[in-house]
Formats: C-alpha cells, structure tokens, sequence
C-alpha cells in the first residue's frame, strides 16, 4: 500500500452525501481510502506524513466514474453491421463471436480498460456471454487483463441457452446447456467473487437477454445468485423488436416479465431500459432496480434512448454505460456523461438534466447499481481513494467558470491522473500500467485474426 498522499490546490466536485463542492481543496488518502477532503491546503498533520504530493492547480478533482455496462471482448469487432438494428446487427456477429479465443478476450479486454483508465473510470462491469467451445476459461483472461491494467472489476457471467431452433435469435452453436451455464456460474463465484470491503473483483450472474435465454435459466440463476449473495444483471427493453418477441413468445412486455420472474429488486441493474411505459418507470423505481444507461450505443444502433429524468424522479438508480465498442466504437465512458446529458434534453427540454446530475449518474448512481455505494462514487472520509483529476486550464476547458460545467459540457479529454485505491494507474494523462502502443498493435492482430476465422 502507498504511503500518504496528497492531492491540493484543485477543484473539487465531491458528489458526497451534502453535495460539497470546494473551489481550491485538499483530498487526503491513506490505506487506499480517503482519510481527509476540505478546503484550502492540507492541515500540517497530515503534511507532515505525507509520502507524495500531487499538485492539482488548474484540474477538477471527482469521484472516479463508475461504467455499468460493457462487453470487453467486443473491442475485437468494431465497425461492423454500420446501419443495423440491434437484431441484425446481433445476427451479423453472433458467427463472428463464436470464434473468439483466449487471445481475442485477451487483447480486447486490455485495449478497452485502458480505454475506460483514460476516460476517469476506475470500476466497471463487464457482460461477457460468448463462451465457444474449447476457448479456455475467457472469464478467467478478462479478470487477469483487470488486474493488469488496475481497475475494480465486476465481471458478471453471461450466458445464452435458447439457440435459434428454439425460438431463440442466436445461432445453435454458441449458446450453452443450461446445467453447464449454472454450474459455471457456480465456479465463478467460488473462485473470484469477494464480497470484502475494498473488493477488487466481484461477481455477478448475468443471463444475457428475453430473446437468448429460457425462462427456466433465468428463474434458476435469480435463486443461485440470491443464495449466494451476488447480483443480477441482464439487458432488457433495448428495442420494439424485443418488446415485439416477448409479447409472442411470453404474452407480456419485457418488464413484465422479467417481474414474474423474481428479477425486480434492489439486487438488480438492467441494461438499457429504453422502451418503458409509465407503470413501468415506476415498478423500477419503487423496487429500486438499476438501470444501465448507455445513450451512445443506443443512438449508434437508432433504439431510442431511455427515459433517465423519470426513472431518477421515481427513485431508480441510473447508472451509465459503455456498452460493447461494436455498438460504441469509442468505449470511453466520458463519451457516455456528456451524451446523457445531451439525448435527455433531446427528450426533454434544456432542464430535463443538468450537469451536475449527470456527474451523478456516471459516479453515485454507478455505484448504488453495483451495490458500492457505501464505498465508491463519492469524496467521503472513509471511501475508497478512486480518484479522477481532470485538467480545466487547457484550450479544451480553459474559461469555463463552473468546472462541472467545464467537465460534462466541454469536449470529452482523457484524465489527467487516476487514482485507483489511491494507485496511479494514469498519469499526466498517460496509462501508467500498459503501454498504449503495444495494446493498439495486439487489438490489431487479434481483430484481424479474428476476421480471418470467421471469413
Ligand atoms: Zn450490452
């Protein structure tokens, strides 16, 4: 564990429970936690134990932004299917997919943490759903490339057991037995899941959609989860042709269903949310289920974009997401801050989201989605030190008063540092724990490989 540190002399957008907000502050961490945040310098007991200074005049510091929603290995396929619906688009890769190994997740998954390092984003999540035959233990690759770059990881285990010749969209080939699906759901948790204070892994179960899973898969895995204390996660009203499906193949809308299924709860974030009548919005926030927002991919895929000031209004935590970079070919989640703010004034008026409720979506409600929110999303004595520092005085920002503003309307940059536990794991607005070159090069060959097989 690094020695103490001190972070002054910069902005500082707490997000804490009172919302402070300091023009020129200090941040203090010791043990990977925050031990001190206030204003002005750092007081001189702290100052004199301190092993390292960093000097924050002209950056904001926040809470490091918490990514809800990823399919890490989809890094390996980006640009494809252009102009699709998620449904072609989903039949155009699924057969690429069912060729990726343990070097595709490999190299994928490193190129897009760096990607979410560089964008302030200290924790994500990661769908992964795609498990070919003889590609090795792919859940394991992606853990080991979260380790490597330095980023709290919430890997939840995807799966798909309801293949074409079942009534289902993806190919026979690439989906799973269901008993396979839960006893490696089962393995997963014994062998990475820490439910500790401070986790660095945890798991979650994740069966990947109404139209890839059988009711009997996802009814079983909400009872594993539940009996071992992991979350829930899946997508759900992404599109029309989803809500289109499950009224032919279940007789009810996709919320519906999944609520007749035990799959509402406080234990429970869904991704997308987008195609949500007024009852439902309101059964997510009184059952104070998650949301995963991901406005760029459902704007690259024209699904139509989630209702985030009525899900807020009505109590459900709305976290935002990457998703997968074929259908968000950047992956940086501060993209995804600046474009929620953006389509939800699309929807609804110049005052439907303001800059500050944004930051929260990417930082708090992140974390109340992922469970952490007694530990992450916010500056607090007592929090974890996932710290993000951005630079405001470059031409990019320079001149904005307000430097939430500045942040969440100005041009998307990369962070200036980032603090994970209090490591650095971005530097002067550099990746201190992979070379940028070397992950370029990798995801190339990978990709191109990849392309080759499924040719
Ligand atoms: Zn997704």
């Amino acid at each position: 564990m690094s020695a103490l540190t001190i972070v002054e002399g910069c902005a500082i957008a707490t997000m804490d429970d009172a919302r402070r907000e300091l023009d020129d502050g200090h941040v203090v961490i010791e043990g990977g936690r925050i031990a001190a945040v206030g204003e002005g310098a750092a007081p001189a007991q702290w100052r004199e134990r301190a092993g390292r200074h960093i000097g924050g005049r002209g950056l904001l510091a926040t809470p490091a932004l918490v990514n809800c929603h990823h399919h890490l290995y989809q890094s390996a396929t980006r640009g494809l299917a252009q102009q699709a619906t998620l449904f072609e688009w989903l039949v155009a890769l699924y057969p690429v997919w069912g060729q990726i190994d343990s070097d595709t997740v490999a190299a994928a998954a490193r190129a897009a943490l760096a990607a979410l390092a560089r964008s302030g984003c200290a924790t994500t999540a990661d769908h992964h759903y795609v498990f070919p035959r003889g590609a090795g233990d792919l859940l394991e690759v992606e853990i080991a490339a979260a380790a490597a770059i330095g980023l709290r990881f919430h890997p939840c285990r995807g799966a798909m057991d309801l293949g074409q010749s079942e009534g289902g969209l993806p190919p026979d080939h690439i989906v799973e037995d269901r008993h396979a699906i839960l006893e490696a759901c089962a393995a997963a948790i014994d062998h990475h899941h820490d439910p500790a204070p401070g986790a660095m892994v945890r798991i979650a179960l994740a069966p990947t959609s109404p139209f890839s899973v059988t009711r009997e898969l996802m009814a079983e895995t909400a009872e594993l989860a539940r009996s071992q204390g992991v979350r829930l996660h899946t997508h759900l009203a992404e599109t029309r042709d989803e809500e289109d499906f499950c009224l032919e193949r279940y007789g009810v809308r996709p919320l519906q269903y999944l609520e007749e299924l035990g799959w509402l709860g406080d234990d429970v974030w869904l991704a997308h949310c987008v195609h949500l009548d007024d009852g439902e919005v309101g059964r997510m926030g009184g059952t104070a289920t998650g949301v995963a927002h991901c406005p760029t991919s459902n704007a690259r895929l024209g699904a139509g974009i989630a209702r985030v000031r009525e899900l807020v209004d009505a109590g459900a935590p709305v976290g935002l997401g990457v998703d997968g970079a074929a259908s968000n070919e950047s992956g940086e989640l501060t993209d995804d801050l600046r474009a929620a703010l953006l389509m939800a004034r699309v929807r609804g008026g110049p005052a439907a989201l303001t800059a500050r409720e944004a930051l929260e979506l990417a930082t708090r409600h992140g974390a109340r989605c992922l469970g952490r929110e007694d530990e992450i999303g916010h500056l607090s004595v007592g929090a974890l030190a996932d710290v993000a520092l951005w630079r405001l005085d470059d031409a990019a920002r320079a001149g904005i008063a307000d430097p939430v503003a500045a942040l969440v309307l100005g041009p998307p940059r990369p962070v200036e540092s980032l603090l994970v536990g209090g490591e650095a794991v971005v530097e002067a607005g550099e990746l201190r724990t992979a070379d940028g070159a070397t992950l370029a090069t990798d995801l190339a060959r990978e990709s191109a490989l990849l392309a080759e097989r499924a040719a």
